[in-house]
């Protein structure tokens, strides 16, 4: 591990937050501290809401809806307050990156890459604003002429996890605006800072008060209230699949809302004989290990050719154990702190399951003690077989879980057995093989011949029981709108009753 020094100092004491309601703060409410998951110390206070708040959040939302305030407003305008959000958030980069880190524990460097591609996704949703468009049909004869009006939905709720803060929020909040709707956003107890943060700036780019509200606590309590409220027409929940099934209760209780869910994954990253073996290997260790695992699209399935098996894990060993795990306020760290303690006891959890089950552990597998803060080595278990629990649960950790395959079908057997279907990666330098795992393995995401890539012109989201929907792109803005048919009739009537 590196030793160098911090750039970056701790804050004097924690920030202060209120919560975002009607373009106003609110403040007066019992506070949580939230400590840095990498220093142990209080970094924020945050309001703990009460269902009241939310109720007030979701009226505001729904006034500033009905009147128009924003939907009734050109592509061209919206799109105008989004790229001035967008030249916002570039000047205040490295505060909201700084924020991030202390809540979460990513790497600074990481934190702000992934402030660049908020600010991207601003962009393209302030391109996608003005693209919006619905159809027409001008086959339906010279009597009637048909068209399909695309509406914002109405008023949204988001709630989103804690592993990416900040990137989930903007790879939806300016898809959901381009599309008109107005929202309650209800972020991760532990990481609500830079979803504040972004309410300021909403609010300095011109965002009419009420359309971005933002309420803060539990999930259990205002994140279920969210679910369960008969006044939002769209819920966008990402976060694990169990909370997302108790969306679907929640939404068919209520008021049967929309819903965009973007849950889990246990991704394959499948490495055929003729991959070249060191990008490949360069590849697992990072999606393993970038944000400490806890990312939904990590690959945490490695199915190697068996011919080239021992080879791969041993150059993907050596390159996981040089990551350079540590502080996160150090520009030179790789990988940072776990950011809760019980995702940190899961984690540990499961290296100890892998072992107990019989894997054999190649690399990794203990903590490493910086005096504060919580961090665990990249793990590689190797000789896993389909039945353990390192092999079918999602562990949300920087543990990847080795298998072996003889053929082309058993690899992309391999890499479907499992309920989810978020994310792929494969490896060949034939097309023939890429292309057939590409079309046959069932995931949202897929990669071939790298990992991660991609932009916010790109839809995210899964199959199986990785979730309903997609976010980003034009396809994000679709999402938040619903399709009207409407008939026009030319000339006149045909009279039914003579
Ligand atoms: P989580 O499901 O515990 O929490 C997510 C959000 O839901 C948080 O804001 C939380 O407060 C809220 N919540 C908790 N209980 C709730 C309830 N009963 N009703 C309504 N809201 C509730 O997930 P997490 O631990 O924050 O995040 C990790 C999970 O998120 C992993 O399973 C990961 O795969 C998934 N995830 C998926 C994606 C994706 O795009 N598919 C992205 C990031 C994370």
């Amino acid at each position: 591990m590196d030793k160098t020094t911090r750039s970056l100092a701790l804050p004097a004491g924690p920030r202060r937050f209120g919560f975002w309601l009607d373009g106003k703060w609110e403040g007066g409410r019992e506070i949580f501290t939230r400590h840095s998951p990498a220093h142990d110390v209080p970094v924020t206070e945050i309001p703990r809401c009460t269902v009241e708040d939310l109720n007030a959040a979701v009226a505001a939302a729904r006034r500033a809806f009905e009147d128009r305030r924003w939907s009734g407003l050109s592509g061209a305008e919206r799109g105008g307050v989004l790229l001035r959000a967008a030249e916002i958030l570039r000047a205040r980069r490295d505060e909201i990156a700084y924020w991030e880190v202390l809540e979460n524990g990513k790497p600074i460097s990481q934190a702000r890459a992934e402030i660049e591609g908020c600010i991207a996704c601003f962009e393209t949703g302030a391109g996608a604003a003005r693209l919006l468009h619905g159809d027409s049909f001008n086959s339906l004869g010279d009597k009637l002429f048909g068209m399909v009006l695309r509406e914002p939905v109405g008023v949204v709720g988001l709630i989103t996890p804690w592993n990416f803060p900040f990137l989930i929020l903007c790879e939806r909040v300016p898809f959901i605006l381009a599309s008109g709707c107005t929202m309650v956003v209800k972020p991760s107890e532990v990481t609500s800072a830079t979803t504040l943060i972004l309410a300021e700036i909403l609010a300095e780019a011109g965002l009419p008060a009420g359309v971005y509200n933002v309420v803060t606590g539990s999930g259990r309590v205002i994140g279920q209230a969210l679910t369960e409220h008969p006044d939002v027409d769209m819920l966008s929940f990402t976060g694990s699949t169990a909370v997302g099934r108790s969306c679907v209760h929640a939404a068919a209780d209520s008021n049967f809302k929309k819903l965009g869910l973007e849950l889990g994954g246990k991704n394959p990253i499948v490495v055929f004989k003729d991959a070249d073996l060191a990008d490949a290997a360069d590849a697992a260790a990072f999606g393993i290990s970038f944000n400490t695992g806890q990312c939904c699209v990590s690959p945490s399935r490695l199915i190697v050719a068996r011919e080239v098996a021992e080879e791969f894990e041993t150059l993907l060993a050596a390159k996981m154990a040089k990551i350079r795990v540590g502080d996160p306020l150090d520009e030179a760290t790789q990988v940072g702190a776990i950011t809760t303690n019980a995702q940190n006891d899961t984690i540990l959890s499961y290296i100890a399951k892998g072992q107990a089950e019989g894997a054999r552990l190649v690399t990794g597998g203990d903590v490493i003690d910086l005096g504060a803060g919580q961090y665990i080595r990249p793990t590689l278990f190797s000789g896993v077989t389909p039945e353990m629990s390192i092999a079918r649960d999602e562990i949300f950790g920087p543990v990847l879980s080795s298998f072996r395959f003889d053929t082309v079908e058993e690899a992309i057997a391999l890499a479907n057995d499992t309920v989810y279907g978020l994310a792929a990666s494969v490896w060949s330098k034939d097309l023939d093989t890429a292309l057939l795992a590409t079309r046959r393995i069932r995931a949202g995401r897929f990669w071939v011949n790298t990992i991660m890539a991609g932009g916010p012109e790109m839809p995210l989201g899964g199959f199986k029981q990785s979730g309903w929907g997609r976010e980003a792109g034009v396809y994000g803005v679709e999402e938040y709108t619903q399709v009207k048919s409407v008939h026009i009739e030319l000339g006149k009537r045909n009279h039914w009753i003579g």
